[in-house]
């Protein structure tokens, strides 16, 4: 997502790589669900993302946007987001205040209250202050904070699926009407529509599918 921020006023002006350690511990985040609650339409899902949503819950993606997530237009192209209930809170949200899908748990809720800064095609993590106010924070490598399998690949999927994203929205600009709604729809039926196979490896089936639509679409 393309935003101009002030780096000095959100963020403690470092930039992470996985393998750094940052104020992150916040105690299990015991007594606070601040983050699962009044996101607005901020919890952008990815490929992955849904596909896990898939495996925890046993809904297809057209189950899910029933009452779980929803459409939204983002730089030109149509990508789900977690989407709040009537009182304002993630539908994932339990009783108890906690996560029902943890383990599978989308990359944005992982990595909070980090962001990340992509430029020279990589990205970096900042460390976002005035997002968790848990207090007396202890020091965690980001990649057991983010805590997911293949860190390395998993890296490698959202820079691609990032810059990718990017060459759309900036052919999108010079297309008409119909060519945006055509293209915009090949790639919600390719990278979210048509599932993806639960025994295979999602990172190869990804992969695949970013060559064939990158060929399909010039980019
Ligand atoms: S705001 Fe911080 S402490 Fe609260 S739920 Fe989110 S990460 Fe945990
Ligand atoms: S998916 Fe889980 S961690 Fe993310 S906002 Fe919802 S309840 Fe919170």
């Amino acid at each position: 997502m393309k935003r101009n921020i002030d780096l000095a006023e959100i963020s403690d002006g470092k930039f992470y790589t996985t393998n750094d350690l940052a104020k992150l511990g916040c105690n299990d985040c015991i007594g606070c669900s601040k983050c699962c609650e009044n996101m607005g339409v901020s919890i952008i899902l990815d490929p992955l993302d849904i596909h896990r949503l898939t495996i925890a819950t046993g809904l297809t993606f057209e189950q899910l946007l029933i009452d779980k997530i929803e459409l939204n237009i983002v730089d030109g192209v149509i990508l789900p987001n977690i989407k709040m209930n009537q009182k304002n809170i993630c539908p994932f949200l339990n009783e108890e205040n906690r996560c029902s899908i943890h383990e599978h748990r989308p990359g944005f809720c992982r990595i909070f209250p980090l962001a990340r800064i992509y430029e020279n095609n990589d990205f970096r993590y900042i460390l976002q202050i005035h997002e968790c106010q848990k207090e007396q924070k202890t020091k965690l490598k980001i990649k057991n904070w983010i805590c997911t399998d293949d860190i390395n690949r998993n890296h490698s999927f959202i820079n691609n699926w990032h810059y990718f994203l990017l060459s759309v929205s900036q052919k999108l600009s010079a297309e008409s009407e119909s060519s945006i709604k055509q293209i915009t729809m090949f790639i919600l039926n390719m990278f979210y529509l048509t599932p993806f196979r639960k025994d295979i490896d999602f990172y190869d089936i990804f992969n695949e599918r970013l060559k064939n639509a990158r060929s399909a679409l010039d980019i």
